[in-house]
């Protein structure tokens, strides 16, 4: 009988060739409990517990609200696409070691034909791929512990959170918001639909009961990637029809941000201009965001599926239980709407950091685009520091908010492309781990400096060489 290969051996090994986790060098700090809280469990959070780990900054935490790792991040939950939007060969979180990448622990369980035979990773493979990545390598994420608000105190944080419903603090020198597109804002619901109840409409975010749609007319606003994957989920589940309502004459389908994709762009991107950052962020804006061409088969493969084109809708009533909506050029009735119509970002918006976000400094105050790019959705951007870490409106009035790092689409005009995805985490979480690595070592320099002057043990005593040591003659 021949054992069955362990799919682990590379990984196993990878791990004992690039050697030990270093210890802890960061010296303790009398009543903080940690030194860095990494806010959300998802592939920010599980990432950077491991960049963290490899640079020797213990007392790391990842803590996540969800109620366990199904319910964390988005690729259970609201991500709803087959496939990846991304390439199958970008790096993830291994963090440069192969053996730790999707595409190595793929091959070890279906063999390197299978991966060669892939377009785009299946999401839920993504989803197993990652949840693999945090035990294999001992992520603990402490889940159904939400940050609700964060006191800043002196030199460290008081971090108010709830476990498992209990009010709780605890306290941490460096916080990382890797929370996600709602992490500085939250769900986008334009004002046509913000006074629909709650039982005729959903934002692509929410947990939809798409069984529930069964035989109902649906109607999806926005025209994004997560807009047709909901129509597509909808139809799959028997919805009656689907209609799609676009603002624009077509959808968007140039994917101009990767333009900015190759390295030298994309490593260097902060440090561009901010009038160039600006009106790259512009150009998106007004190009749009595009959906995958999969997502587009998936919902018109569907004979009941509608598109409306250059079709804003202007009013919307309820009326006998459905949903009246004024389009463009029509009036339509609906069972239920779901609207993909994105994300807002206004820090004052999220409670983590109501207290303090009058005090970070966004795009708005740091640039004033000329009158043709004038956009305020841009302007509530916080305007990021080169370790994504939050800047003060007014210098000395909150030197805190360099500990807090945001690691979320946020940093969207900062960086040139979302953060948080997969593209960005080869260059951001080893940005992070090194600004905070750097932040703790030098907030302890005077420790630092007794460590490394101080005296130790010789490796070999003097008479290992005392032998050959020459001596002139005479
Ligand atoms: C519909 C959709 C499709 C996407 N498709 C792709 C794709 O194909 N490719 C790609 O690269 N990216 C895609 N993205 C972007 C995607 O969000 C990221 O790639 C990925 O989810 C980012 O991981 P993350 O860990 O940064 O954030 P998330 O996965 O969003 O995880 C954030 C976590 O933070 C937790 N959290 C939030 N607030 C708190 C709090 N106060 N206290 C404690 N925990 C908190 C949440 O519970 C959540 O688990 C998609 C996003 C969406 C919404």
């Amino acid at each position: 009988m021949t054992n069955a290969p362990d799919p682990d051996f590379a990984a196993t090994t990878a791990l004992r060739l690039i050697g030990p986790d270093p210890q802890n060098w960061v010296p303790d700090r009398k009543g903080v409990d940690h030194n860095v809280v990494l806010v959300g469990g998802g592939q920010t959070g599980s990432g950077l517990a491991f960049a963290l780990r490899r640079a020797g900054v213990g007392k790391v935490s990842v803590i996540d609200s969800a109620k366990d790792e199904d319910r964390a991040g988005v690729w259970l939950t609201a991500a709803r696409m087959n496939l990846l939007r991304t390439p199958k060969s970008l790096p993830g979180p291994e963090l440069g070691v192969p053996a730790l990448s999707f595409q190595s622990w793929y091959e070890a369980r279906y063999g390197e034909t299978a991966y060669a035979a892939i377009d785009r990773i299946p999401r839920l493979v993504w989803a197993q791929y990652l949840s693999w990545f945090r035990h294999f390598l001992k992520i603990d994420v402490r889940y159904r512990t939400r940050l609700v608000r964060i006191e800043p105190a002196d030199g460290f944080f008081r971090l108010h959170l709830e476990i498992e419903g209990r009010p709780t603090v605890e306290t941490t020198r460096k916080v990382v918001l890797g929370t996600g597109f709602t992490g500085n804002g939250g769900a986008y619901i334009p004002p046509v639909l913000s006074s629909l109840p709650k039982t005729l409409l959903s934002h692509t975010q929410d947990s939809i009961d798409f069984a529930a749609l069964r035989g109902k007319t649906v109607a999806v606003v926005g025209a994004a990637a997560a807009a047709f994957d909901a129509a597509g989920v909808a139809l799959e589940n028997g919805a009656g029809s689907v209609h799609l309502f676009a603002r624009r004459p077509s959808i968007a389908s140039v994917p101009i941000t990767r333009l900015r994709g190759y390295p030298g762009a994309y490593d260097n991107y902060r440090q561009l201009p901010d009038a160039i950052r600006w009106h790259q962020a512009i150009r998106f804006r007004r190009i749009g965001s595009t959906p995958t061409i999969d997502a587009i088969e998936r919902a018109v493969a569907f004979p009941n599926f509608h598109l409306h084109l250059n079709a804003p809708w202007r009013e919307t009533y309820v009326e006998d239980g459905q949903v009246v909506a004024q389009a463009a050029y029509g009036t339509f009735r609906f069972d239920y709407v779901i609207a993909g119509t994105g994300y807002f970002v206004d820090p004052s918006a999220r409670p983590e950091i109501a207290g303090f976000a009058d005090r970070i400094l966004l795009w708005r105050d740091r640039y004033i685009p000329p009158a043709d790019e004038q956009d305020p959705f841009l302007g509530s951007h916080p305007y990021l520091g080169e370790g994504h870490e939050y800047l003060e409106k007014a210098p000395g009035q909150a030197p805190y908010l360099r500990d807090i790092h945001v690691h979320n689409p946020a940093g969207f005009v900062s960086f040139g492309l979302p953060i948080g995805d997969v593209p960005s985490m080869r260059r951001d979480i080893p940005l992070v781990a090194a600004r905070i690595s750097r932040d703790l070592f030098l907030a302890d320099v005077d420790k630092h400096e007794q460590r490394i002057t101080g005296t130790m043990a010789a490796d070999f005593p003097d008479d290992a060489y005392a032998s050959a040591v020459w001596k002139p003659p005479g």
